[in-house]
């Protein structure tokens, strides 16, 4: 993929204002279930950069394989507007070192794209999640988590 600011202009999605966070994914078409809605993009990471991203608060960094991380946070990869939920319609997966993100339910046309940032407990109190899902949890953590969470608040 050429490095480029993204023009908007994908086929399954388009980003734009969310009432989640900030900017989000949206569906531009009916998307059905199984589908790969799009490539989640970025710098590729020696474990030591990741850890410096990391300790630099960078939210962007996904876990490749043993030996490198990708760094999302880069203006070509409109990917990294797409929100958490408690309740996603997408999924992350790793591929042959390669991040996609894809539909696990029917979308409609309109619906915002949302997926599970799997994020484990160490320091979840700073990462407040307003996914407005009825089974919202209030944190954003992976979905192992939710009955740990839910004893302790
Ligand atoms: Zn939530």
């Amino acid at each position: 993929m050429p490095k480029k600011k993204f023009k908007n202009d994908h086929p399954l999605a388009i980003f734009k204002k969310s009432p989640i966070h900030g900017w989000g994914g949206f569906a531009r078409t009916d998307i059905r279930k199984g589908k790969r809605i799009i490539e989640y993009v970025g710098e590729k990471l020696t474990k030591e950069e990741a850890e410096k991203a990391l300790e630099d608060q960078n939210c962007y960094v996904f876990t490749l394989n043993d030996e490198f991380d990708l760094d999302g946070s880069v203006s070509w990869n409109p990917a990294r507007y797409i929100n958490h939920s408690c309740a996603p319609n997408c999924k992350s997966d790793v591929k042959r070192d390669r991040v996609w993100i894809y539909a696990i339910k029917n979308i409609k046309k309109g619906e915002e794209l949302t997926y599970n940032y799997g994020h484990d407990l160490d320091e979840y109190l700073d990462r407040l999640c307003h996914c407005g899902s009825e089974n919202c949890v209030g944190y954003m953590v992976a979905e192992e988590h939710f009955d740990t969470l839910k004893k302790l608040h």
